[in-house]
């Protein structure tokens, strides 16, 4: 449909870059945790709808990403609702 906003836009949200990796490094430490791409994305679903979202235009987002989220209550939060995400999908996976 004309005139619709595409959904290929030039934009990415830094959160979820933060939360697939905060998530991988919560799941290598753990044992006995499923891991499918089911979980994995329940997981991620549920910590990125805690969670602001952090849009940047991708241009932008290049450097953005390269410098990291570095305040420490932005990092502090990103691994509290993944470390929350990981017990509540873990308990009742949905696959
Ligand atoms: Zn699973």
């Amino acid at each position: 449909m004309k005139g619709e906003v595409e959904e290929d836009m030039d934009i990415i949200n830094l959160m979820e870059e933060q939360v697939r990796i905060t998530l991988e490094e919560h799941l290598e430490q753990k044992t006995g945790i499923c891991t499918c791409p089911q979980c994995i994305s329940d997981m991620m679903v549920y910590a990125l709808n805690r969670l602001p979202a952090r849009y940047v235009s991708k241009q932008r987002g290049e450097t953005f990403s390269r410098i990291g989220m570095t305040d420490d209550q932005g990092r502090t939060s990103v691994i509290a609702a993944v470390v929350s995400a990981i017990k509540v999908v873990s308990q009742a996976p949905n696959h």
